[in-house]
């Protein structure tokens, strides 16, 4: 029997809160092993391609680069699956009529990926150095070389940044309906947010909590339309347009938000057992500041062919698609990165490495 076990983990740092769920499933944990490495430098790791991010984006680059015969090393992150194994059903992966479980997907993805010899290390990446080849990453057991790097670190997602929202998350305010969900059953849920992500995690809930009330800043959603009629329809979905939350109140735990009008300017007192907040995502990218060249909003800037300005460093998926951010991008992506990665090896073969 397969078991699958979602973990919360709730970190604060600089009176920020850092959250990471962790998918964990019996069968993932047993197959974790031993694998060949190029060679070792000290206590490194040498390999042909290391992949960070163990989502979409991750296994399906490993999946290339492994049929390429390249013994791929996935580092999974603190989250393993990404953020597609958080959700709950995932209806628009092109393959599976009636939808799959996030967590199922990716599985799938890990096993296939697997299957033809990529390796899976249970590990995050903490730091790299991109200035020569190959490249140094140090993750929390093992320091790696890497011929080619796949950045494929996903995003996380935006907190409000309001008074209570630190203090009371993880009792009742939640940025995870897979996760937390089934807490708040026959209570009042508030869903922050007019995304895909808010009405589809609203809807989610709503087989637990007696109500759910989608707060959304504007009138009109920027959720797909199927969505909004599905949200609109349902008996146990209430909306408050025009309106932000401007603080949460509880001592132990979450009692009521504050809502604001952004119209009217009136605030009121609003009374819910659960906060969940999904205002979007910022690309995990912080570790490579300095080294390889990002937007703005910090996501990396790749060519058509997913490559950074430093040869023989790819990035593909949420890290770096400020656009699509799709399950079948995000895997169309890391497939890319991964072809690309092959040929570059191809090219520097002239200047192979030794293997010991
Ligand atoms: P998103 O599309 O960026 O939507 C974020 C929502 O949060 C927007 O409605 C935004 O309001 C609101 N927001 C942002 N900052 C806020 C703040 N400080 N206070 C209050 N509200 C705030 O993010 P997402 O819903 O997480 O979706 C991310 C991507 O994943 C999208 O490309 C989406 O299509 C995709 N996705 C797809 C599916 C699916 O296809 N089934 C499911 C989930 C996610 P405004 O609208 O006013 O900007």
């Amino acid at each position: 029997m397969q078991i699958f076990t979602i973990v919360s983990i709730y970190r604060l740092e600089h009176g920020k809160i850092h959250a990471k769920h962790i998918v964990w499933t019996t069968e993932r944990i047993l197959k974790r092993g031993n694998y060949q490495v190029m060679s070792s430098n000290g206590n490194a790791k040498h390999v042909k391609v290391l992949v960070l991010g163990s989502g979409p984006t991750g296994y399906s680059a490993a999946l290339y680069a492994a049929r390429a015969e390249l013994a791929p090393v996935v580092l999974t992150g603190m989250q393993l699956g990404g953020q597609a194994a958080l959700t709950y059903t995932i209806e628009n992966y092109p393959g599976f009529p009636e939808g799959v479980g996030g967590a199922q997907l990716g599985e799938l993805f890990q096993r296939q990926a697997e299957h033809f010899g990529a390796v899976t290390e249970f590990e995050s990446a903490n730091s790299v150095d991109l200035s020569q080849r190959p490249f140094r990453v140090t993750a929390d057991s093992n320091e790696y070389l890497a011929e080619t790097l796949i950045v494929g670190t996903g995003a996380s997602p935006n907190h409000l940044d309001i008074p209570g929202e630190v203090e009371l998350t993880g009792r009742g305010v939640s940025y995870c309906a897979t996760c937390d969900g089934w807490f708040f059953k026959d209570k009042k849920v508030v869903v922050v947010g007019g995304g895909d992500s808010a009405l589809e995690e609203g809807l989610f809930i709503t087989r637990y909590a007696s109500s759910v009330t989608i707060v959304h800043r504007r009138e009109e959603f920027r959720a797909s339309p199927i969505l909004q009629k599905r949200a609109r329809e349902h008996p146990k979905m209430n909306f408050i347009l025009n309106t932000v939350v401007t603080e949460v109140i509880g001592t132990d735990k979450l009692e009521a938000v504050r809502l604001k009008n952004v119209i009217t300017g009136e605030e009121t007192i609003y009374e819910t057992d659960g906060l969940f907040i999904f205002i979007g995502h910022t690309p995990n990218t912080e570790m490579f500041k300095g080294q390889l060249e990002m937007s703005e909003l910090g996501y990396i800037k790749v060519n058509e062919r997913m490559e950074t300005n430093v040869p023989g460093v790819f990035a593909a998926g949420e890290a770096a698609d400020p656009h699509f951010r799709q399950v079948v991008t995000s895997a169309g992506m890391g497939a890319a990165a991964a072809i690309q990665a092959t040929r570059f090896l191809e090219a520097t073969e002239s200047s192979p490495v030794t293997s010991t």
